[in-house]
């Protein structure tokens, strides 16, 4: 089963646990975008997001993959309250092929995935002719623009 997954951090050792995801992931990994930096909004001083886009070919069912990335969350958690104050690890599954769902809990593919330049510039970088619902991922980046997501 082919995913789509989005990760962001802005921890100030972002980094790190954008890489913790790529090494989770690294025997199945199929591609893996550049690092982009997002600057935050809402005038309060903090790190720049950062966000990556990563294709894997896992041997799992949709609930086990997204267990498997709140599991990689939880672990960022627990290193973040004993060290770093507040910040967060989040991965989203984007998509995964042949699968849809209403559910909340695993929602298919993610419902404002296609509202965020920062899943769908990285997620074009390393698969250009990616589509999201029928429309090719470059229209919708085309129409939404990318001001603010810059590639490291
Ligand atoms: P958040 O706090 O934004 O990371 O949302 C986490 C919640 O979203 C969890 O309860 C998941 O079960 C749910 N969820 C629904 N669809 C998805 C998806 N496609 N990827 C990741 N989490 C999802």
């Amino acid at each position: 089963m082919r995913a789509v997954l989005s990760t962001g951090s802005n921890m100030e050792d972002s980094r790190a646990h954008l890489a913790s995801v790529v090494d989770e992931f690294a025997g199945e990994l199929v591609a893996a975008s550049s690092l982009y930096a997002t600057a935050p909004w809402g005038g309060v001083a903090q790190n720049d997001f950062l966000n990556q886009v990563l294709i894997v070919e896992v041997d799992q069912t949709p609930l086990e993959l997204l267990r498997r990335c709140q599991n990689l969350e939880s672990r960022a958690r627990r290193v973040r309250e004993t060290r770093w104050g507040p910040r967060t690890l989040d991965v989203d599954i984007v998509r995964i092929d042949g699968h849809a769902s209403d559910d909340p809990g695993l929602t298919l593919p993610h419902p404002r995935a296609s509202q965020r330049a920062f899943v769908l510039v990285p997620w074009l970088e390393i698969d250009p002719g990616a589509e999201l619902e029928g429309e090719s991922v470059a229209g919708i980046v085309d129409k939404l623009g990318s001001e603010g997501v810059r590639r490291l």
